[in-house]
């Protein structure tokens, strides 16, 4: 709500005669930036139990009070352009580099000199750093693996992304929409590596390769692979350490048929993505906001973020317990800069159209 159309209801309140306590609850609960005590207000595409303690640790160690607005990646981006300067926002938090990237290029992020940032966040995981700063930096990491159905195709016949554009596997590959972010910059980290007309005919072929017309998220193609519906398919590593871990056994009967390649690993490594954030480009709590995304590289919050969501932390003297991730074994992880992921998502989209991977 901006602070003109909050005064005008506060006006219209005290003309009804509510009490002064309505009011001042109202103030508390709707104009953050209103208020004297300290306050950051966070738009975060991330939502997990384990993010309470993240942020109560936050407001101990500094005073400072977090209004939240969870929300998905596409409705947060959403409001922030709605919003446009009125907008309360001061810590952006979204998923995906591709997203982030998106987010930058909108001018959604304003740039965040940050010397602790830069020691602890890896270069690659970092939006960018044109000497005026890096706009937005990595809280968490994530890998993109092949998964297959043990009974219906061996591990051998899949050990590269290249493998999912064989001739072997026509009828057999499931993936999620390509115009997805995941899959944009899986897709674009190939451009990158193969160039555009090598990743353009890669893409052919896995369109060709297709069991059914992309649909569903990351867990569907697991799901998928399980039946046997599909026999390989894409998804990002939380989504399996998820189902490893849950207390459903269904579940984890689903992941026994299913084994696991971290793909690539005799040349670039996995594809890694990220969740991330930066500064809001309109932030009112500036100073907070700085503060608080230096508080997200810090060994403890780093660590809540990571388990929050089964994904490894952004900063590389971090470890975390993860019995599920550690089944997966230690890997060659693809370095290729974020910024870099991000920017290739335009190759990707004129990619995807010309392969038909919808
Ligand atoms: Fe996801």
């Amino acid at each position: 709500m901006t602070s003109a159309r909050l005064r005008a209801r506060l006006v219209t309140l005290s003309r009804l005669g509510r009490a002064a306590t309505a009011l001042m609850a109202l103030a508390a609960a709707a104009a953050p930036a209103l208020a004297q005590e300290p306050v950051l207000n966070l738009y975060s595409a991330r939502h997990y139990q384990t993010d309470e303690a993240l942020y109560a640790n936050f407001t101990r160690q500094t005073g400072i009070r977090i209004n939240r607005i969870e929300s998905g990646d596409e409705a947060l981006l959403e409001r922030l352009r709605t919003e446009g300067r009125n907008s309360p926002a001061d810590v952006v938090l979204l998923v995906d580099a591709a997203r982030l990237w998106k987010a930058q290029i909108e001018g959604l992020f304003q740039p965040l000199r940050s010397t602790t940032l830069q020691a602890r966040i890896p270069p690659h995981l970092r939006g960018k750093d044109d000497g005026q700063g890096s706009e937005w930096f990595a809280v968490s990491t994530r890998a993109r693996v092949i998964i297959h159905n043990r009974a219906l195709v061996p591990a051998d016949a899949v050990r590269r992304y290249e493998d999912l554009a064989s001739p072997q596997l026509k009828g057999k590959v499931c993936t999620r929409s390509g115009a997805h972010p995941y899959m944009l910059s899986l897709i674009g980290a190939m451009s990158e590596h193969l160039g555009e007309a090598a990743a353009e005919q890669w893409a052919r072929g896995v369109v060709a390769n297709f069991a059914r017309t992309p649909r569903g998220g990351d867990t569907d193609q697991i799901k998928a692979v399980a039946t046997g519906e599909c026999a390989v398919a894409l998804t990002n590593t939380y989504y399996l350490a998820r189902l490893m871990r849950s207390d459903k056994p269904q579940d984890r009967e689903m992941m026994a048929a299913i084994g696991v390649i971290l793909p690539n690993q005799a040349s670039w490594g996995t594809h890694m993505n990220i969740s991330g954030g930066g500064i809001a480009r309109h932030a009112p709590h500036r100073d907070a906001a700085a503060r608080f995304l230096e508080y997200l590289a810090s060994d403890e919050a780093q660590r809540l973020l990571a388990d929050g969501n089964n994904e490894w932390p952004a900063v590389p003297t971090v470890s975390v317990k993860n019995p599920a991730l550690e089944s997966l074994g230690k890997f060659r992880q693809d370095t290729l800069p974020v910024a870099q992921i991000g920017r290739a998502q335009v190759n990707a989209a004129r990619i995807i159209d010309r392969a038909g991977w919808r």
